[in-house]
C-alpha cells in the first residue's frame, strides 16, 4: 500500500485534512501543537487504497523539538511515497519556509494550499499556475474543512508518487551555494540518501547531522577558516534561513495578491477584540464569566428568568409532560436540562417495561437486570446530554481561537510564579480527557514542567467526572434545598483549577526549582466555529461514552451488583440483607480511613457505599455514579414494579439512607475529582512520566485529594477549624520561603 504523509506548520489544518481523507476523528484544536505523534488512516477513493500519515506540525526540519524530530525521521527514514505539504494559504510566506526545506529531500511531493475558503472570502487571489511553475511542484487549492478539491489533491499526489523526484534547493542564490554543493558531493560519495538535504543541514551545523557524520564536518570548518567572518558571517544557520525567506519574498510572494482593504479591516477587528480579551485586568474575569455562562446554559432550569437565577434546579416531571420538559415553575429550562428530561422519560419507560417482563422470573434475575444494570447505566447515561452540551460550548471556545488566548493571559499572570503558558494548553485539553492531554505534554521542553503538568492535568475535571459533579450537586439541591446545581458544579471546576495552580506553585518552590522556559506563542486567528467540526467533536464524544457505558461501566455494574448481593459464604442476599454482602464487608473495612473526609465511619447504614463508589471510579470515573445508581436502586425498593432512578434521584436516596452531611458531599465530589484518575489516565501517566516519578505522582494525587477534601469537610462542619488550617498554611509558606532564602544565600556564598 502506498503511503502519503501530511507535513506542514502547526495549525495549518493537517489533522482536519487527515480526518476528512480517512474518516477518522483525531483531535483538532485551534492552537499550535495539538498533534504530537504521527497517526495513520486509509484513503479509499482511488483505484487503490492509500495509507495517510498525519505528522506533528513543524516550522522547520531542525531537531529542536520532539515534533521536528518525529516528522524529520519519518520523512527521511521511512520514505513515504509522496509528501503532501499542507500550506496555510492565509499565511503563505511563513508556511512556504518549511516547503523550501522539504523540497531538498529526494521524495515526491505536492503542495496542498489549504484554507482556500478563507482566502476566497477575503478577496485575496493566488496565481496558481505561475506559482506551480516557479516552485516546480504541483500546487492544489483545497479546503480541508469544507472538503473541497480533496480528490484532485489525492489524484495529483498519486501521479507524483509514481515518479522519481530529485531534491532541489532555493539556496542557489545564497553565497553558501558552493559550500552546499561541495558537501552534497561528499555525501554522494559516501552513498548517503538525500545528499542535498544532508548537505544543507551540515552547512547549518545541525546537531543531528554533526552527530551522524562527524567525518564530514571538516568541509564546513575548513570553509569557515579559509574565509574570514566578514565575508560570509559566522552563523551559517541564520544565513541559510535568511536566504530562504529572501527567495520566498522575491519569487513566490508576487503571485499572492492580497486584498489590502479587507485584510487591514480584519486585522484591526481582531486586534481590537484581543485588546479586551487578553487585557491584563479584565481578561481573567471575562474568562470566568464566560465559563459561568456556559455552566448556566448547561445546567440551569431557569434560563431566562434571571430573577430566579439562584433558585433550585429540579428536573421533575410534575404537571404535564410538556411543562416538565421545557419549563418549570421557576423558569425556562436550559438546553442541557431539556435533553436530560427527554432521556429521563425514555429510560424510566424502558425500565418499567423491563420490570414488567421480568415479573415472573426469579427475584435475583430481576434484581440484577433492573437494579444492577439498568439502575447503574441509566444513572450515568442520564448525564449524556449535559456532557454533550458542555462539550459543545467548550469546542466553540477552542475552535474560535479563544482558549489559546486564555493560555496567553495565564502565561503573563503566572510567569512570575514560575509557570509558563505553554503548559496550560494540555491542562485545558484535560477538560476533555486526561489521556490525550498527558500525551500532549511532550511539547513541553522542560522535564520539570512536564512532570508538574502531568500531575495536575487530572484536576481539570474531565467529561467522565461530570456525572459525579452533576449528580451530587443535583442531589444536594434537591435534598437540602439550598444552593444551585450550576453554582456548585462551576465552583468545583474552579476548585480543580485553583488546586492545579497552587500545586504547581508548591512544586516549583520545593522539589522543582528552576527557570521558567520561554514561551512564545503564536495566537491563532479568530474564526467562526464550524458546525461540521463541532458535530464531529460531539459525535466522537458520544460514541466514546456509549462504548464505555456498554463495556467497562456495564461490566462494573454487574460485578458490583453481584458482590453486593452475595455474602462471603456465597449465599444470595435480598436487598435488605445487603449489609452483610462481600462489598459491604470490604467497604466497612476501609471506611474508617475516610472519616476525616466526612464519608467514613460517621455514616449510618449503607455508609460504605460512598467509599466503594469512589474506588470503582479508579476503573472509570463514570463508575462512581453508576455504583451509587446500582446500590441505591437496590436499597430503595425490591425490583418489582419499581422504576430506575436517574443519577440525581439515586444520590438523594443515598443521602436519605446514610445521613451524609452537606460538607461531606462536597468533600466527596472534591475527593473524586482530585484523587488518582481513571485507569487509562494512570497508565498514560506512567508511560509519559520520566523514570522514578510515577510512585511520587500517585502519592501526590492521594495526598492532594485527601488534604483538600478533609479541609472542605472539616471547615464546612466546624467553621473554627479554618483557623487551624490557615495557621498551618502560613507556617508552611513561611518555612518554605525561609528555607529557600537560606539556600539561595548559601549558593551565593559559594559563587
Ligand atoms: P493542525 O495543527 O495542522 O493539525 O491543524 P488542525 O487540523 O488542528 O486545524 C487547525 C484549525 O484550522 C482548526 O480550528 C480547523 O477547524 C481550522 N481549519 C483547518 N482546515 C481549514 C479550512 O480548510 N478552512 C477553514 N476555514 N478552517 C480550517
Ligand atoms: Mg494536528
Amino acid at each position: 500500500m502506498k503511503r502519503f504523509a501530511l507535513a506542514g506548520n502547526p495549525n495549518s489544518g493537517k489533522t482536519t485534512l487527515f480526518n476528512s481523507l480517512t474518516g477518522s476523528s483525531a483531535y483538532v484544536g485551534n492552537w499550535p501543537g495539538v498533534t504530537v505523534e504521527k497517526k495513520e488512516g486509509t484513503y479509499k477513493k482511488l483505484s487503490e487504497e492509500i495509507s495517510i500519515i498525519d505528522l506533528p506540525g513543524i516550522y522547520s526540519l531542525s531537531p529542536y523539538t520532539s515534533e521536528e524530530v518525529v516528522a524529520r525521521n519519518y520523512i527521511i527514514d521511512e520514505k513515504p511515497d509522496c509528501i503532501i505539504n499542507i500550506v496555510d494559504a492565509t499565511n503563505l510566506e511563513r508556511n512556504l519556509y518549511l516547503t523550501t526545506q522539504i523540497m531538498e529531500i529526494d521524495v515526491p511531493m505536492v503542495i496542498a494550499l489549504n484554507m482556500m475558503d478563507v482566502v476566497r472570502k477575503s478577496g485575496d487571489h493566488i496565481e496558481i499556475e505561475k506559482l506551480e511553475k516557479i516552485i516546480g511542484l504541483r500546487v492544489i487549492e483545497i479546503s480541508a474543512l469544507k472538503e473541497e478539491n480533496l480528490n484532485n489533491l489525492m489524484i495529483a499526489a498519486f501521479e507524483e508518487s509514481k515518479k522519481e523526484r530529485k531534491g532541489i534547493t532555493v539556496l542557489e542564490d545564497s553565497n553558501l551555494v558552493h559550500l552546499i554543493h561541495d558537501c552534497e558531493i561528499a555525501f554522494h560519495a559516501i552513498k548517503v540518501n538525500n545528499p542535498l538535504f544532508h548537505a544543507v543541514k551540515l552547512v547549518e551545523l545541525d546537531e543531528l547531522e554533526i552527530k551522524n557524520h562527524p567525518e564530514l564536518i571538516n568541509i564546513v570548518n575548513d570553509f569557515k577558516s579559509t574565509f574570514k567572518d566578514d565575508v560570509f558571517g559566522s552563523d551559517f544557520e541564520a544565513i541559510v534561513a535568511d536566504s530562504r525567506y529572501k527567495y520566498i519574498t522575491k519569487y513566490f510572494s508576487p503571485y499572492f495578491i492580497k486584498n489590502k482593504a479587507f485584510n487591514e479591516k480584519e486585522e484591526n477587528r481582531s486586534s481590537k477584540i484581543d485588546k479586551v480579551l487578553t487585557n491584563k485586568w479584565v481578561g481573567i474575569p471575562i474568562f470566568l464569566l464566560i465559563l459561568f455562562l456556559i455552566f448556566h446554559l448547561t445546567f440551569s432550569s431557569n434560563l431566562f428568568y434571571l430573577g430566579g437565577l439562584f433558585k433550585n434546579v429540579s428536573p421533575s416531571f410534575e404537571g404535564t409532560m410538556f411543562e416538565g420538559l421545557f419549563y418549570t415553575s421557576s423558569g425556562i429550562n436550559s438546553p442541557g436540562i431539556i435533553l436530560y428530561n427527554l432521556i429521563d422519560s425514555l429510560t424510566s419507560a424502558f425500565s418499567s417495561l423491563a420490570s414488567g417482563w421480568l415479573s415472573s422470573s426469579p427475584e435475583w434475575v430481576g434484581g440484577l437486570i433492573v437494579d444492577g444494570v439498568l439502575g447503574g447505566l441509566s444513572a450515568v447515561l442520564s448525564f449524556v446530554p449535559q456532557i454533550l452540551c458542555l462539550f459543545f460550548f467548550f469546542s466553540i471556545l477552542e475552535d474560535s481561537g479563544y482558549m489559546a488566548r486564555i493560555a496567553f493571559i495565564l502565561d503573563k499572570l503566572f510567569r512570575k510564579f514560575g509557570l509558563s503558558g505553554r503548559a496550560f494548553m494540555p491542562m485545558i485539553m484535560g477538560f476533555g480527557c486526561s489521556v490525550p492531554a498527558m500525551i500532549n505534554t511532550r511539547t513541553l521542553a522542560d522535564d520539570n514542567e512536564r512532570i508538574a503538568t502531568i500531575r495536575v492535568i487530572p484536576f481539570f475535571s474531565c467529561g467522565a467526572k461530570l456525572p459525579i459533579l452533576t449528580a451530587i450537586s443535583g442531589g444536594i439541591v434537591l435534598r437540602f434545598g439550598i444552593g444551585n446545581a450550576e453554582v456548585i458544579t462551576y465552583s468545583m471546576y474552579l476548585l480543580g483549577m485553583v488546586t492545579a495552580v497552587l500545586s504547581v506553585l508548591l512544586m516549583k518552590k520545593t522539589t522543582m526549582r528552576g527557570e521558567v522556559p520561554p514561551f512564545i506563542m503564536e495566537l491563532p486567528t479568530y474564526h467562526l466555529p464550524q458546525p461540521r467540526a463541532l458535530l464531529i467533536h460531539l459525535w466522537d464524544k458520544l460514541k466514546n461514552f456509549i462504548k464505555k457505558a456498554f463495556t467497562i461501566i456495564l461490566a462494573s455494574t454487574i460485578v458490583i451488583w453481584f458482590i453486593s448481593h452475595f455474602s462471603f459464604d456465597w449465599k444470595y442476599l435480598t436487598d435488605s440483607e445487603m449489609e452483610s454482602s462481600i462489598l459491604a464487608g470490604i467497604g466497612m473495612l476501609i471506611e474508617p480511613l475516610f472519616t476525616p473526609l466526612g464519608f467514613g465511619s460517621q455514616l449510618e447504614s449503607f455508609g460504605w457505599v460512598f467509599v466503594v463508589a469512589a474506588f470503582t471510579g479508579l476503573v472509570a470515573k463514570e463508575n462512581v455514579v453508576a455504583t451509587i445508581g446500582t446500590l441505591a436502586a437496590s436499597i430503595v425498593s425490591g425490583f418489582a414494579g419499581s422504576d430506575t432512578m436517574e443519577g440525581v434521584d439515586s444520590v438523594v436516596e443515598m443521602i436519605n439512607a446514610t445521613g451524609i452531611t452537606l460538607p461531606a458531599l462536597l468533600s466527596f465530589i472534591a475527593f473524586n475529582m482530585l484523587t488518582i484518575p481513571c485507569f487509562a489516565s494512570v497508565a498514560t501517566a506512567k508511560a509519559e512520566l520520566p523514570k522514578g516519578k510515577f510512585a511520587t505522582t500517585l502519592l501526590f494525587w492521594i495526598s492532594v485529594s485527601y488534604i483538600v477534601s478533609s479541609m472542605i469537610y472539616l471547615i464546612g462542619t466546624w467553621w473554627w477549624t479554618s483557623f487551624i488550617f490557615a495557621l498551618s498554611i502560613l507556617v508552611l509558606i513561611l518555612s518554605i520561603s525561609l528555607y529557600n532564602r537560606s539556600r539561595d544565600r548559601k549558593k551565593g556564598l559559594k559563587k
